[in-house]
């Protein structure tokens, strides 16, 4: 039987494995804090940092929120972030993107301190995450690993395929999976034969934001199949880049969307946000 890999359900235990240790760092003086950046009126943007700030609560982490006017000037934005950078209260810096037009993302990024990047979004984490030097990992390609963990697959000599080649998830996702010793295949939009490449996957990452893209009977039998991807339907529907009905009968394990990856986004801003606490 197929395995639907309950993300909602791993993601609290390592939020409540969290809280606990939260809890112990407090009792030693030490409250894990993290500032939330929310540039304009974005309603996602508005969602997911309601969400995160949320998390934390529950946590017992600190959340310092800065909401900033959408034309907020850029040299403003990165006085706050030295601001941020030089205040111990802050262990973790959260800009959410994306940002206003009129501002450089890779100049607001490359602005936070690496130590305080729980995002993994800075060069610096990006570069040591190539090399498979300690870093700050990006929440949502280490989520997708800490899932392929949860049921138990080593990802060690297995074909991974990962289709989409972002700089936040499907980049870092391949070189975490190449550390991992998984032979590695990323697809992109200029990709001769999906459906072939698909195929051969053991393990499939499909990050590509394209309503159920993926078809079932690309699916090697027994396949692990973790669909990043989150797509709202002309009737309102969340679905994944992955046909979850079909897919679900050829994998031998499946997330979920909405109820797989997503969840795990959040669990591992807050896990960076205590490590980076105990520097
Ligand atoms: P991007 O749009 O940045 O990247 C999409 C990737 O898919 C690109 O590399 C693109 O290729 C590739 N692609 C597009 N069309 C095709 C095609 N026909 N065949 C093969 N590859 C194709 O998206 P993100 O990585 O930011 O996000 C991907 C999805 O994941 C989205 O639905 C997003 O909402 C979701 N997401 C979910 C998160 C969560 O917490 N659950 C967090 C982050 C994202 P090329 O490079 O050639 O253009």
């Amino acid at each position: 039987m197929t395995n639907i890999i309950d993300g909602k359900k791993v993601a609290l235990k390592i939020r409540d494995e969290l809280a606990l240790e939260v809890s112990k760092l407090r009792e030693n003086g030490i409250t894990p804090g993290l500032a939330v950046v929310l540039v304009g009126t974005n309603p996602a943007s508005e969602v997911y940092v309601r969400m995160k700030k949320k998390a934390c609560q529950k946590a017992g982490i600190e959340s310092y929120s800065h909401e900033l006017p959408s034309n907020i000037q850029q040299d403003k934005l990165l006085s706050l972030i030295d601001n941020l950078n030089n205040d111990p209260k802050v262990h973790g810096i959260l800009v959410q993107l994306p940002l206003s037009k009129h501002l450089n993302e890779s100049i607001v990024i490359n602005h936070i301190l690496p130590e305080k990047d729980v995002d993994g979004f800075h060069p610096i984490s990006i570069g040591k995450l190539l090399l498979g030097e300690k870093c700050f990992r990006p929440c949502t390609p280490a989520g997708i690993m800490e899932l392929i963990d949860s049921i138990g697959i080593d990802p060690k000599g297995k074909q991974a395929v990962v289709v989409g080649r972002s700089n936040i998830v499907g980049k870092p996702v391949s070189f975490m999976l190449l550390e991992r010793h998984a032979t590695l295949t990323i697809c992109h939009s200029r990709t001769k034969d999906l459906p072939a490449e698909v195929k051969r996957a053991d393990i499939l990452i499909a990050a590509i934001g394209k309503a159920n893209f993926i078809k079932g009977d690309w699916i090697k039998e027994g396949a692990v199949v973790i669909d990043v991807g989150m797509n709202r339907t002309s009737d309102g529907k969340l679905v994944g880049d992955v046909e979850f009905e079909t897919a679900k009968d050829r994998a031998g394990a499946i997330t979920p969307v909405p109820g797989g990856v997503g969840p795990m986004t959040i669990a591992m801003l807050l896990k960076n946000t205590v490590e980076a606490a105990k520097i």
